[in-house]
């Protein structure tokens, strides 16, 4: 089955996705508490249960973002068959890669891969496995990623522990073959209206992209994020952001941004479409499922 397809100015975005990942909700969002949430919190919530249940779902996928004359993907998945310390990402063998191309798109004429951070669930598929080598994915596109995330990559800590094999499997090979572009936050010139957006705290140098066209905005939050329930309550980190105080900074930051550009925001781990509008509710926040 296609998938839904957005349209924001020239723009149509795409879901590809890899992986739905299941949650007790205080192990997504320690501080879950849904007795201080009042009424409008139903609507957000229950689309992102499973089933109707306890249990909250979490996505894994890619925006597929194309124009006339420009294809770009907004992270990248998990990939297959990475050594991974967290089983739900460990050694995956999923169809994301046909499910590309069903949606119309030859890898070769893919023209961006734009990484919001460099954590394994978002720089999987930048490469495949081929002949056993570890090979770009999408050979004749400029991955783009921020410098200060790029840094910690290299770093010889970021070579162990949970995100071990990430930096050899799905960087390394981008570096080694020169398609890579480190950034700094600001406007990106390549691509027409799209600008990167300093937002550290889930990652030290986590970066939302805002892509406007035609006096309208899609806004990509990555790991900003990860349940709408944030939204009501930005100060709620999730259980994997890495610096408390600056995540809630950039939550808030990004939830005032798409409030009040009345952007289409394209979520990562967001249950339901993963799409939604951030409405100001008086000082407050609030979603709207699209
Ligand atoms: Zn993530």
């Amino acid at each position: 089955m296609s998938e839904k397809t957005y349209r924001v100015g020239q723009w149509q975005i795409t879901r590809i996705p890899e992986i739905d990942l299941y949650f007790d909700p205080a192990g997504l969002i320690p501080e879950w508490d849904e007795s201080v949430l009042g009424e409008e919190a139903a609507p957000i919530i229950e689309p992102t249960r499973e089933n109707g249940g306890s249990r909250l779902k979490a996505p894994v996928h890619s925006w597929l973002v194309r124009s006339e004359s420009c294809r770009f993907l907004v992270d990248t998945g998990v990939g297959n068959g990475r050594q991974r310390t967290f089983a739900p990402f460990a050694n995956l063998q999923t169809d994301y890669f046909d499910r590309l191309r069903a949606e119309g798109l030859n890898p070769n004429e893919l023209d961006f891969v734009l990484c919001t951070h460099m954590h394994t669930d978002h720089v999987g598929w930048n490469t495949r496995a081929d002949g056993g080598k570890w090979v770009p994915t999408f050979p004749n596109a400029r991955y783009v990623w921020g410098r200060v995330d790029g840094a910690v990559a290299r770093h010889p800590r970021f070579h162990q522990g949970p995100t071990a094999g990430v930096f050899e499997d799905s960087v390394e090979p981008i570096i080694e073959a020169g398609l890579f572009d480190e950034i700094e936050p600001g406007p990106f010139a390549p691509i027409d209206g799209v600008t990167f957006h300093s937002t550290p705290g889930h990652s030290p140098g986590h970066l939302a992209i805002s892509l406007q066209s035609r006096g309208e905005e899609a806004f990509f939050g990555g790991d900003v994020l990860h349940h709408q329930v944030q939204v009501l309550r930005p100060e709620w980190n999730s259980a994997f952001c890495e610096d408390a105080e600056p995540a809630r900074a950039s939550r808030l930051w990004a939830l005032g941004h798409a409030a009040d550009s009345n952007a289409l925001y394209f979520g990562v781990h967001l249950g339901g479409s993963s799409v939604g509008r951030v409405k100001r509710m008086g000082d407050r926040f609030t979603w709207i499922h699209e």
